[in-house]
Formats: structure tokens, sequence, C-alpha cells
């Protein structure tokens, strides 16, 4: 079983230092939480663990398969089977869903074998029409442009679909819930429990306690200043739900710099 281990991961943006030390290991099945206030590196986490030439960082590690991932580009830690939802997924008009996902599918089957000659079309159709029935989505939604003039509930189960087709290992969805209604909530949940798995390690980032009442967490992590100062089970969630964070930043101190 592959597990994500993230190691002593400290990151700057712009010479500022952001990440101060971050320590966690994701283990294929589990559903981790990572909650905090606003500012404190949740993203910046999300994106160094994906790429984003950005974000320096400055000391850590973060093994995967074998592999540093720190070492690797984008598209091979996609291919090592890490996918990360986008906090404001960007749209691109001209390119249907239906298209996207099948050339981000192909991208992955040529690096795995570069004879590879694409999924067949009946092959993808049958895949994706599957894809979409778990996540309760309307067929038509694949001929749209991706994300233009998609709501926020679309543009997240859009999201989730390309899970879906991509079958990642290790997910990572930062702050999923921002921006949607009740109704959206629960069906991007239900498409990420749908996904959910022995498989499947996820991490879910948040501010709200709220969307884990639907994916019901295995851990909690409570990210102060650029480090996890707290964990523990589901627990820890409707603790910070019922008494914020103040009691947070008093007995860890920050001092803003
Ligand atoms: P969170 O997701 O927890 O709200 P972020 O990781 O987005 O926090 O941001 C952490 C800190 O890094 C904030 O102080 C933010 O202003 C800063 N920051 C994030 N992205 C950039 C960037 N591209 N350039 C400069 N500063 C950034
Ligand atoms: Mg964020």
């Amino acid at each position: 079983m592959a597990a994500l281990e993230i190691k002593n991961l400290h990151v700057s943006i712009e010479g500022k230092e952001i990440l101060k030390g971050v320590n966690l290991t994701i283990n294929q099945g589990e559903v981790h939480a990572i909650m905090g206030p606003n500012g404190t590196g949740k993203s910046t986490l999300a994106y160094t663990l994906m790429g984003h030439p950005s974000y320096q960082v400055t000391q850590g590690e973060v093994w995967y398969k074998g592999q540093n991932i720190l070492e690797l580009e984008p598209d091979e830690r996609s291919r090592l089977g890490i996918f990360l939802a986008f906090q404001y997924p960007v749209a691109i008009p001209g390119v249907t869903v239906a298209n996207f996902l099948r050339t981000a599918l192909n991208a992955r089957r040529r690096a795995e074998n570069p004879e590879d000659k694409g999924i067949p079309i009946l092959e993808f159709r049958k895949l994706i029409r599957s894809k979409m029935e778990l996540l309760k989505m309307d067929p038509e939604f694949a001929g749209r442009y991706l994300n233009d003039g998609f709501s926020g509930g679309e543009k997240k189960r859009a999201e989730i679909l390309q899970m879906a087709v991509l079958q990642p290992e290790i997910a990572i969805l930062d702050e999923t819930d921002s921006g949607l209604d009740i109704d959206a909530l629960r069906i991007v949940s239900e498409g990420v429990n749908a996904l959910r798995g022995p498989n499947l390690g996820v991490l879910v980032i948040t501010h709200y306690q709220r969307i884990l009442n639907y994916i019901q967490p295995d851990f909690v992590h409570i990210m102060l200043d650029g480090r996890i100062v707290e964990s523990g089970g589901a627990d820890l969630a409707l603790h910070l739900e019922e008494h914020g964070y103040e009691w947070v930043r008093e007995k860890y101190e920050v001092v803003e710099s």
C-alpha cells in the first residue's frame, strides 16, 4: 500500500516562508482533512504537492512510491497517481468537458506506453457515461465547454468527474466546498464518497467543518501559521465548528511577523 509522506516541508513564496515544517502521512484508503484559518498555508501545501513553480521548497521531502516527488514535474506526479482539485478551476472555452478528459486520459496512457493509440472513442464514451452516472451528472454536461459559464457547483463537479476518470490514488481537494450551496455540496461529497475505497487516499482541505458532515474524515489536522499544530479524529472538526479557531491561536500564540 502506497503512502504519501510529507516530511518537514518548508515552502516560501517570493522569499517569504509560508510553510514552516509540515509533517503528514496519508495512506491509501484514508481520508484526512486539513482545516485552518485563511492565510495559514493550506493552498500552498496543495500547490506545492502538485509542483506549482511559484512555490519554492526550501527544506523537506515528500515521498510517494519510493520517490521524492518534489524532484518530479507536475505531469510526472499526476502519472504517479496524485490528483489536485483546484480551489479556483480555470475555464477553457472551445474545449468540451469530454475532449478535455479524453486528452488528459490519453496523455496519461501515452506516458505509460509511447505506442498507445489513445482510448477508443466508444470505450471512452462508455467510461465517461458510467462515471457521470456515478456522480449523478446530466450526460449533456460532457458536451459543454470546460468551466465556461459553469456555476460554482458545476465547476466542482467537473473536477470530481476528472478525478473519477483519471482514477488517482491520492486526491487533494482544496476547498472543494467553497462557494457551494448545500445541494451542490451534497452532490460533490457523494461523488467523492462514491470514489472512496482502499485504493484512494484523500486530503480534504477546508476552512469550514460542514463538508466533513458529508465526507467523513478518518483524521483531522489543524494548520496554523504554516504548521500542523493539532491532529485528531473527526471529533476535532466538530470541536472547531463549535469553538472556532480562537483557542488554537491562543494555545499556539501566533505572533504576526
Ligand atoms: P490558505 O489556503 O490557508 O488560505 P494560502 O496558502 O493561500 O493560505 O496562503 C498562505 C500565505 O501565502 C498568505 O499569507 C498569502 O497571502 C500568501 N500567498 C499565497 N499565494 C501567494 C502568491 N502567489 N504570492 C504571494 N503570496 C502568496
Ligand atoms: Mg486556500
